[in-house]
């Protein structure tokens, strides 16, 4: 039996040390597991080397904040579609631009647009700061299913519509952002 060798910095996280799949990122400090470069991508703030407020995905020596400039050899995450710094969920593309895009499908009305009542709740969804758990959430065939329901107004967008979808937890869920 052989086996291979593998240095230990291979198979842990340098922020957290917990083991890391194939294929995890490698910055400079070593291999980044997915919960630590997501969590980096969505941390934003002063950065300590060069004082702009921008993405600081890096750590400074002195654990300070560090913006992808100061830290080198992070990559570049500025998105090709709206300009903003942030992790990509597609080639060049920010969560939020792929999360609008989803959602202008999902809530088309039939007329290739979004069914005007629901152009707050689209514009309230888009933006969320954090977008990964609001794609995971209009990634579900149910939530889709209630969405579209809504937006080519099979039922009417009332207290009384809503009760008729299901499942509860989800129509509950898109009742209070209706409601903001
Ligand atoms: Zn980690
Ligand atoms: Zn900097
Ligand atoms: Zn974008």
């Amino acid at each position: 039996m052989s086996r291979t060798r593998v240095r230990d910095e291979d198979l842990f996280c340098a922020r957290c040390r917990r083991p890391v799949r194939i294929g995890a990122a490698h910055w400079p400090e070593g291999y980044i597991c997915a919960s630590c470069r997501d969590h980096a991508l969505e941390t934003y703030g002063r950065c300590v080397g060069c004082g702009i407020d921008r993405l600081t995905p890096g750590i400074a020596p002195d654990g300070g904040q560090w913006c992808t400039n100061c830290a080198g050899g992070l990559g570049d995450f500025f998105c090709e579609r709206c300009g903003r710094e942030a992790a990509r969920y597609q080639r060049g593309v920010c969560g939020n631009c792929v999360l609008a895009e989803r959602l202008e499908d999902l809530l088309d009305d039939g007329t290739g647009r979004i069914r005007p009542e629901l152009v707050p709740f689209y514009d309230e969804v888009r933006s969320v700061p954090r977008p990964k758990g609001m794609l995971t959430w209009v990634g579900k065939p149910h939530v889709q299913q209630i969405l579209q329901a809504l937006a080519q107004g099979q039922v009417p967008l009332s207290h009384d519509g809503l009760g008729t979808l299901s499942p509860w937890r989800s129509v509950a869920y898109v009742r209070d952002l209706l409601m903001h």
